[in-house]
């Protein structure tokens, strides 16, 4: 049963990491749109569950595919969906993601490679095979989840997230004039599963003032690429922050250098 009047159909939406936090969140408000949506991730039962509430509550048809999108069998199922032309993708939600808990030097390197495979590769590839249809179209929106940890020097995770920043803004400006738009999404610490999944608690990486709620970043994300910008940062507060960052980035290197040295002295520590 329909708990939400049905909407006009939009098109189709394909979101990777829709299960939870930005994702889910993304789900639910293109479906209230009138969005069919192919629904991407890991977890099969988690996907079923959530694709059945979208069905119920919009009357829009919600397919799933399960699939570590860092394996490559797995990943090409889901770019052999963009590429097909019934039912065309006319929405690609670029999101899923996560961060590793420890010191760049102290992960593993498969886990760094894995996770800049998700973080850049995987966006970049869905990308490259969901645009050929989109152009011949002539229209489609590319939206990709970035982080505002982006557009500083801040370690691993966000050089991850410094490629969807570049390249949403270059393809913007080169595929917009032919239909299709790029949008790099950049949130500031948001309510989500991302920092547990981190084995971290909220009130250890930043103060209450600076969290957002998923439904406000993806409600404002969703107004700056339906007006074809390339890049969304949600709340003033962020955007703010962002002019502070651009000023002060040889200050935030000069911080992030100390707190190195600190590290390496507390780790050569007899007493550690
Ligand atoms: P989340 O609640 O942990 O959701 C992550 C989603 O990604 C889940 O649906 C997860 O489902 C999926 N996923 C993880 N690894 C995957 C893989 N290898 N293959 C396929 N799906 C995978 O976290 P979130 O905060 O919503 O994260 C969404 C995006 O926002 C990420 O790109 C993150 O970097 C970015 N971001 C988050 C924040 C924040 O503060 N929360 C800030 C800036 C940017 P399965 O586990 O079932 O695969």
């Amino acid at each position: 049963m329909t708990t939400q009047p049905p909407q006009p159909h939009q098109g189709v939406a394909l979101i990777t990491g829709a299960t939870s936090g930005l994702g889910a969140e993304f789900a639910q408000q293109l479906a209230g749109k009138g969005y069919d949506l192919v629904l991407v991730a890991r977890d099969r039962d988690r996907l079923e569950a959530t694709a059945a509430d979208l069905r119920a509550t919009y009357g829009v048809n919600a397919e799933i595919l399960a699939a570590d999108l860092t394996d490559l069998d797995e990943r090409a199922q889901v770019e052999q969906r963009l590429a097909s032309p019934e039912q065309p993708i006319t929405y690609l939600i670029n999101n899923a993601g996560y961060g590793l808990p420890q010191e760049f030097h102290r992960n593993p390197v498969d886990d760094e490679q894995r996770m800049l495979e998700l973080l850049a590769t995987v966006p970049m590839r869905l990308s490259h095979t969901v645009l050929p249809g989109m152009l011949s179209r002539g229209s489609g929106t590319i939206l990709t989840v970035a982080s505002i940890a982006g557009e500083a020097p801040l370690g691993m995770y966000a050089a991850a997230k410094a490629w969807p920043m570049s390249f949403s803004r270059w393809a913007n400006a080169h595929y917009r004039s032919r239909g299709v738009t790029f949008t790099a999404l950049a949130p500031g610490f948001t309510r989500t599963e991302f920092h547990a999944r981190l084995g971290v608690e909220r009130t250890e990486m930043a103060p209450g003032w600076m969290w957002l709620d998923a439904d406000f970043v993806v409600r404002s994300a969703l107004r700056t690429a339906s007006r074809g910008r390339r890049v969304s940062i949600p709340s003033v507060r962020y955007k703010l922050l962002w002019a502070f960052m651009k000023m002060t980035e040889p200050m935030i290197l000069l911080f992030v250098a100390r707190a190195g040295r600190t590290a390496t002295d507390s780790a050569s520590s007899p007493t550690r």
